[in-house]
């Protein structure tokens, strides 16, 4: 079912995780954003495009985790766009022969089997810096950062007072990190907050990729929020955060904050940096 929280953009949130795919209403149709997770809500969204006259113009997921590129045969075959580190990522992982035993190793069995992988992942890459995404549609600014996956985009949809977060400034999700990948992730997360925040004052309506849509007095909240757990991470504190409390949306979101401080523990030993 699909929710308008601004003119022109619509929200689907999925039972998995409740993840948001983002409609953007355009000229001659609509770009969808991180388009979904199930192939029958997939085929609903596409069901409620196409009775109320539209057909999909483009899509952008704005990471290359498997949340975030997954398609369905009757969007189409619309260009599916990324930053080029997303594209490029999402291109090593899918030509590594084990790809699917590592999705196995990350979805419950039940989850994975609802999915449909046939168009997983098929990502154009935007020439590194492009600053728009090129549509016939409102103006939608690609803000890339490095914080969570490689080559994140948030996407500003200024005249809508739009911002869609990806997957930070979420209320159930803390930030996760990308502690395999980045050189520095602490500063990496931190310095994408500075982004975000650069831009808030433009923000009515935030749409993360997981969880609740927030008003305007909720995005420098989250901000302060999200940078409240790095900063506690970063120095091995217990996080004073409700999202990993025992009032908490996802009940494994304490297993995900453990792993990242055992992670984050590790790597200082590696590279030898003291405390
Ligand atoms: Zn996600």
């Amino acid at each position: 079912m699909l929710r308008q929280v601004a003119e022109g953009v619509l929200i689907h949130q999925s039972e998995f995780c409740q993840s948001n795919a983002v409609v953007v209403q355009g000229r001659a149709g609509a770009l969808l954003i991180d388009a979904g997770i199930y192939g029958y809500e997939m085929a609903c969204l596409a069901n409620d495009l196409s009775e109320s006259g539209q057909t999909v113009a483009a899509s952008f997921s704005t990471h290359f985790h498997w949340d975030h590129v997954l398609w369905h045969a009757r969007f189409g075959a619309a260009p599916r766009y990324g930053t080029a580190r997303c594209a490029s990522a999402i291109r090593d992982w899918l030509s590594g022969p084990h790809w699917k035993d590592s999705i196995a190793g990350m979805i419950p069995p039940d989850i994975a089997e609802q999915i449909t992988w046939d168009l997983f992942g098929g990502i154009t890459g935007l020439a590194a810096g492009t600053a728009r995404i090129p549509w016939d549609g409102p103006e939608i600014q690609i803000m890339e950062h490095q914080a969570h996956a490689a080559g994140h985009a948030a996407l500003l949809i200024e005249e809508r007072g739009v911002l869609v977060a990806g997957d930070m400034l979420s209320d159930a999700l803390i930030p996760m990190l990308d502690l395999n990948g980045a050189a520095d992730p602490i500063e990496d997360y931190l310095a994408a907050l500075r982004l975000l925040e650069g831009v808030a004052g433009h923000v009515d309506v935030l749409v993360p990729g997981h969880g609740s849509i927030g008003g305007a007095d909720q995005v420098r909240e989250r901000i302060d929020q999200d940078r409240a757990y790095v900063r506690a991470l970063r120095d091995a504190g217990a996080p004073d955060d409700p999202r990993v409390g025992p009032s908490a949306t996802f009940d494994w979101m304490s297993g995900v904050h453990e792993r990242q401080l055992q992670q984050l523990a590790r790597r200082r030993e590696r590279e030898g940096t003291p405390g």
